[in-house]
C-alpha cells in the first residue's frame, strides 16, 4: 500500500527551520515511495490558532517545494473526536476529574517533597457520585483523563529501532479540557486512524506521546501506524527552536533572500548520515535521506552555514532558474543571461545581482589610480563589438604600452571601470558595460 504521511502543525505561529525538518522528512518519505502527503492543521487551540498563520503554513510549505496531496483541519472534525471520547468513556478509559490547576500543583509538590515521581494519583477515579455532584454544584466542570494501562508499549521505530515507553511511569493524560475542547493527543489519533495515515514521522519530543497514543489507537480498535521519531534541529549551542524565533522563520529566511534548497539541505541533512551539502532538487534529496540513518544526537546547526550553502547553490544555479528573478530586479532580458554567467560566482544570494547590475549599467563613480595605465587604456580601447576576448586583448595592449603586469595592471583598470577593487571577472562584465560607458569612466566621468 502506498504510504500516507502527514505534517500536522498548529497554526499558532510561523513555521521555522526546525518545523521544516519534519515537513520535509515526511514529504521526502512520500516522494521516494509514491506516497501521499497530508497537511493537517492541528487547530483545536481556538484561541491561539489564526487564519493568517494557517495561510502562512501553506505558503511557506509551497516555498519549500511541498504541495500537499490532501488537507484537513481538526476544527472541522470535532464530531469525530466526540464520538471517540464517548467510546473511551463507555470502555471506562476516560474519566472525569475536578482538580483545579492549583490543587494539582500542590499535590505535585508534595510528591516531589517525598521523593516520589509527580504522577497524577488517580484520585478522581474513586470519587463517589455525591462528591462529583458536590463539585458540579460548586460550578466545577470536569476535565477528562485517559486511563492508561500500566504496561510497556513497544514499537519498531523507523529512526530509533526498537523503542518502548513504560506507561506506568506516566500520568493519565488529559484528553478533554473543562471547556470541552480537545488537547492534541486524542484528535491526532482519531485523524491518523480515520484518514488512513500509514507512517507518523515526527520529532522525538513526541516519543512519550506515542506510548499513550498507541494505547488510544488500540482502545478505539485501530491498528497503530508505523512511527518514526527524528532528532530535533537545534542551534549550535544546543538551544531548541521555538516558533517565536523570528529570524529563523521560513518567511524570515525567504525575505532574507535564502534559496529554499539551502533551507531544505540544512534542515534535512543536519544530523543525518550524509554530509550537509547543497542539494538543489527534492528528488535528489529524497534519494539521500534514510530515516534509519538519522542520528540519535540532537541535530545541531549553525545558522551561518546557510550562507555558505546558499552561495554554493547560487554559484551553480542555471540561468533558467534565475531568469525571472533577474528580470524582476530590473535587469533587461537581452543582457540577463550573459550577466548571470558573469556574476553568479560572486553572489551569496541571487538578489545581490542587483548590485552588480548597477556596476554594469551605472552610474559608477570611477576611481583613477594610475595615470599611465589609464591613459594607455584610453588609447587602446578596442572597437565594438565587444565579446569574451575583449578584456584579454585590451589588457594585453595596455601591458605592452606600460609594462604594468598583474595587480599593477588589473587593479587600476578595475577601479576605473567599476569603481570597486573587487568583483566578478571583467572578461564577462566588460561586454555588458560596453564601449561608451567604459570610455567615459576611464575619463573620470560618473557613467
Ligand atoms: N501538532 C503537533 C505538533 O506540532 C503534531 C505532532 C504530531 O506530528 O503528531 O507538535
Amino acid at each position: 500500500m502506498a504510504p500516507l504521511v502527514r505534517f500536522a502543525p498548529s497554526p499558532t505561529g510561523y513555521l521555522h527551520i526546525g518545523n521544516a525538518r519534519p515537513a520535509l522528512l515526511n514529504a521526502l518519505f512520500a516522494r521516494a515511495r509514491g506516497g501521499r502527503f497530508l497537511l493537517r492543521l492541528d487547530d483545536t487551540d481556538r484561541e491561539r490558532s489564526t487564519e493568517a498563520y494557517a495561510a502562512a503554513v501553506e505558503e511557506d510549505l509551497a516555498w519549500l517545494g511541498i504541495v500537499p496531496d490532501l488537507r484537513a483541519r481538526q476544527s472541522d472534525r470535532v464530531a469525530a473526536y466526540d464520538a471517540a471520547a464517548d467510546s473511551l468513556r463507555a470502555q471506562g478509559r476516560l474519566y472525569a476529574c475536578y482538580e483545579t490547576p492549583e490543587e494539582l500543583e500542590r499535590r505535585r509538590k508534595r510528591q516531589l517533597g517525598r521523593g516520589l515521581p509527580p504522577i497524577y494519583d488517580r484520585a478522581a477515579l474513586t470519587l463517589t457520585a455525591e462528591e462529583r455532584a458536590a463539585f458540579e454544584a460548586e460550578g466545577r466542570r470536569p476535565h477528562w483523563r485517559f486511563k492508561l494501562d500500566h504496561r510497556t508499549i513497544t514499537w519498531a521505530d523507523l529512526v530509533r529501532g526498537e523503542a518502548h515507553i513504560d506507561c506506568a511511569s506516566l500520568s493519565d493524560p488529559v484528553l478533554v479540557r473543562a471547556d470541552g475542547s480537545y488537547l492534541y493527543t486524542l484528535p491526532s489519533v482519531v485523524d491518523d486512524a480515520e484518514m488512513g495515515v500509514t507512517h507518523v514521522i515526527r520529532g522525538e519530543d513526541h516519543v512519550t506521546n506515542t506510548g499513550v497514543q498507541v494505547q488510544i489507537f488500540e482502545t478505539l480498535g485501530h491498528a497503530p501506524p508505523v512511527f518514526g521519531h527524528h532528532n530535533l534541529l537545534t542551534t549550535a549551542d544546543g538551544e531548541g527552536l521555538s516558533k517565536r524565533l523570528g529570524h529563523l522563520s521560513l518567511r524570515g529566511l525567504r525575505e532574507a533572500g535564502y534559496e529554499p534548497a539551502a533551507i531544505r539541505s540544512l534542515a534535512v541533512l543536519t544530523g543525518s548520515a550524509e554530509a550537509v551539502r547543497p542539494v538543489a532538487s527534492l528528488d535528489d534529496l529524497a534519494r539521500l535521506v534514510d530515516l534509519a540513518h538519522i542520528s540519535r544526537a540532537p541535530a545541531r546547526f549553525d545558522p551561518h552555514d546557510l550562507d555558505a550553502l546558499n552561495a554554493r547553490l547560487v554559484h551553480e544555479m542555471p540561468f533558467a532558474e534565475a531568469r525571472e528573478r533577474l528580470l524582476a530586479l530590473g535587469i533587461p532580458p537581452v543582457a540577463a543571461e550573459p550577466f548571470w554567467q558573469a556574476v553568479r560566482a560572486n553572489l551569496g544570494k541571487v538578489a545581490e545581482a542587483e548590485d552588480w547590475w548597477r556596476v554594469v549599467a551605472g552610474p559608477v563613480e570611477p576611481a583613477l589610480a594610475d595615470e599611465a595605465v589609464i591613459a594607455a587604456a584610453v588609447a587602446t580601447i578596442p572597437a565594438e563589438p565587444w565579446g569574451p576576448e575583449t578584456w584579454k586583448d585590451w589588457a594585453g595592449a595596455v601591458r605592452e604600452r606600460t609594462g604594468a603586469k598583474g595587480k599593477a595592471l588589473f587593479m587600476p583598470l578595475r577601479l576605473a571601470l567599476t569603481g570597486l577593487d573587487h568583483g566578478p571577472d571583467l572578461a564577462g562584465l566588460l561586454p555588458l558595460i560596453g564601449h561608451e560607458r567604459a570610455e567615459r569612466r576611464l575619463r573620470g566621468e560618473t557613467a
